[in-house]
This record gives C-alpha cells, structure tokens and sequence, in this order.
C-alpha cells in the first residue's frame, strides 16, 4: 500500500494537472469548427447590453492593434493555438450575449474592487465592464424589495443560461445567521442554492467563495464555507486568489462563450490553465533558489539584489497559479516581484497554512528521505510532510555550499 507521502505526491504530479496542448491537428480543427458554429449561434442573439466594445476600446485610447495583442495572449493563455486568436477576439466581442449574476457573500468585496479600483483599465477589465451583468448586489442602485424584484426578473429570463459568479463563503454555523440579506432576511445559503438552482454553471471568484478563505480561518466561529461544500449537481469553476485575478476571470468567460462549455479543471475545480502550474515553476528569483541565494532578513544584501524569497516564508513551491505570469495590476508587478513571498492566497486553507512569514521547514514535521532536487520538483499540494522539509533541506544545503565557497574564496 502507498504511504501517504507516496499517494498525494502522486495525486499532485500527475500530468492531468496540466493542458495537454499537443492534441493533434484533428482535434484542433474540429475544437475551431465547434467554436466557430458556437459564435454564429450567439451572433445571432440580440445582445444583453448596449456598450459596444470598440467604442469603449476607443475611449481608452485602444487600438484595434492593442486589442489583437491583447487577444493573441488571451489565446496562449487559454493554452489554444495561435489559429484561434480571430475567434477569441470575436468571443470577446460577444461577450455581452451571456448573461451573468454576481453575488456577494461573506467578503470583503475584494474581488470586485480589484475590478473597479484600476484607474487605467487594461483589457481584461474593460471586457469584464461590458458583459451583460444582470444583477450584481454591491454595484447596482436598487435595495431592498426593488433589488429582489431584479434578481427575479434576470433569474426567469435566463433560466438555465446565467452564469452565476460568487464571491465570499457562506457561514453556515448557527442556521446561517452570521450572513443574511435582502428583505426577507434569507441566509447567504438559502440564498446562493435558491440563485444556483437554475444557472448554467457557477463560478466562485476569490478564496473565500472558493474554499472558505479568510472568514474560515481557525477557529472559523462563522462555519464558513466555500460554493462547493454546499452546492451539488451544477458545473461549479474555482477561480481562487485573493483577490482572484481579472485574466482568470475573463479566461474562464471567454472560454464558455468560444466553446459553450467550461474550461478543463484540475482536482480543485480549478481552471487548468491558469492553475496547472506552480508560481516556482515561472518565478523571476528561481534562478536564485537554484544557486541557493536567499534573502536572510528583510532588508539584508540579498532582498537588495532580490534572491530567493523561500526562507523568510515563500510558498510558491506549493502554491498553483499563474500570477508569475500574469502579474496584477496591468501586468505591472506581482506580490514577489514586489518584494514579498507568496502566501499561497489561492490554496485551501491558505491563512492557517501559509500565510507567515516562516519557511515550511519550521513546521513540526517528519524528515524525509530521498533526493532533495527530486523532491522540490515532485512537490504537492496539501504535502505538509516531506517535501516541504526537502525543500528546507536543499535551501540549507545551498547556503552551505554557498558559504563553504565563501570561505574558500576568502582563505
Ligand atoms: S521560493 Fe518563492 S521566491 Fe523563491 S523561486 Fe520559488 S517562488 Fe520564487
Ligand atoms: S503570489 Fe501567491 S499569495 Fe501572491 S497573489 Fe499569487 S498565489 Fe496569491
């Protein structure tokens, strides 16, 4: 039987983790002749919403240049070959032919102030200002009554079709009573199941809607939950990240409006394609670990000459996601581009796991056997065991070498 270690870094190695991206020409050309019969269907829609997206791209500044660029990323990120791009532009295009309800839960309403709080909107965000957004609690006007009458209304037109983005957990201890809203005073539960109920596919945005987050951090007084826990029977899509990333957001739009259908997940419902890779494997400061050259304490030589950041507390090793890639903020920078370790924000139970600023190796946990470079490369999600102490072990190991060199030179 399989140890434990065994059986997780196994489950965590796997190749399903990632796109395959070499499918054949076959595949492709069938994939492009489904998308392509996909969009005629929705051109012919009347769409949801007036904002036409060359215009708002014009507002901007945009061009018509910018915005292929910005469609052949979209593409490679999407992890489709370059024939697509004129169909993802066009994808973009009709995104207003989807309607979508956004709810919000017990959050900090991060995600969609990540959203409204960029003063130079780059494309992702503007197409996200120009899906047909039905019903979103925090940025429309109605209250009360009048907000229920919107939610009702957009539920009965688009029965079966909405797509249904959450974010925040849902508390569910005490009968839900830590989170109720609209007038009738309903739970957050009762009032995502009821909302759920008739969507096309659900998409929790943030960690908190996704696992918990935040609000479910120990002790969790609340109970809090995320989507999954409480919903069965409905496509459900994890887009974790505190605060999710907006890339992440349209890809997974984009893709339900090119193929009608949800991106592949991984064993987390997460989207393969911005989650099927660790930040380690795409980090600027990899070269750093690699040649053992880490930043000691804050502000010392190394922070200066910005090396590794694993030893005053990084979890890239054990944290999915593309924001190495990606980048916030217009692409601008990133969390350890800016100077600070990840905190693996889009991992469950990230803020008891991972959020200190402490290596994993200061963990009271078993020594493992085996070589140490094999280990980090093999490292697993939830692997709070073995791997982590290898990874402190090779950390230890460099600087040791690194110093016996340094001793070298000097003698
Ligand atoms: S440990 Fe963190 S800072 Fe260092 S290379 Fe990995 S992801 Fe980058
Ligand atoms: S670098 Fe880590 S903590 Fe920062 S946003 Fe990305 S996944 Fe979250």
């Amino acid at each position: 039987m399989l140890d434990k270690r065994e059986a997780l870094k196994r489950v965590f190695t796997a190749k399903s983790s990632r796109i395959d991206t070499n499918r054949g020409e076959a595949y492709y050309e069938a994939l492009w002749q489904k998308c392509r019969a996909r969009l005629d269907e929705l051109k012919k829609m009347a769409p949801r919403t007036k904002v036409d997206l060359s215009e708002v791209l014009e507002d901007e500044g945009l061009t018509r240049r910018d915005f292929m660029k910005w469609a052949s990323a979209a593409t490679a990120m999407l992890m489709l070959p370059a024939s697509f791009t004129p169909l993802v532009a066009e994808a973009a295009e009709l995104m207003n032919r989807v309607p979508v309800i956004w709810l919000e839960l017990q959050d900090c309403a991060g995600n969609s102030e990540a959203l409204l709080r960029s003063d130079g909107p780059k494309i992702d965000e503007i197409i996200l200002d120009i899906i047909s957004l039905e019903f979103h609690e925090t940025l429309m006007a109605a209250a009360g009554h009048q907000a229920e009458e919107q939610l009702h209304d957009a539920m009965e037109h688009f029965k079966g079709k909405y797509l249904l983005f959450v974010e925040g957990a849902i508390p569910l201890a005490n009968g839900g009573i830590y989170g109720t809203i609209g007038p009738s005073g309903e739970t957050f539960e009762e009032h995502l199941k009821r909302v759920a109920k008739d969507a096309a596919a659900i998409v929790a945005v943030g960690t908190c809607a996704t696992f918990g987050g935040v609000p479910a951090a120990a002790p969790n007084p609340t109970g809090a939950v995320g989507v999954m826990d409480i919903i069965n029977g409905k496509p459900i899509i994890n887009i974790p990240a505190c605060p999710a990333n907006p890339a992440n957001m349209v890809g997974v739009i984009l893709h339900f409006v090119l193929t009608g259908q949800i991106p592949e997940l991984d064993s987390l419902l997460r989207p393969k394609f911005a989650f099927g890779y660790r930040i380690h494997d795409n980090c600027e400061r990899r070269a750093h670990f690699d040649a053992g050259e880490f930043v000691e304490e804050w502000g010392d030589e190394g922070a200066k000459n910005n090396w590794c950041l694993y030893k005053v507390g990084c979890k890239g090793p054990m944290t999915f996601n593309n924001c190495s890639i990606v980048r916030y903020n217009e692409a601008v920078n990133w969390p350890i581009g800016a100077g600070h370790g990840c905190i693996g924000c889009s991992e469950p139970d990230f803020w008891d796991k991972y959020a200190y600023e402490r290596p994993m190796a200061d963990a009271n946990i078993k020594a493992p056997t085996g070589g140490v470079e094999k280990t980090v490369d093999e490292f697993g999600l939830g692997v709070l065991t073995a791997t982590a102490v290898g990874i402190g072990i090779h950390a230890a190991a460099s600087v040791l070498a690194g110093k016996k060199s340094d001793e070298g030179e000097k003698q």
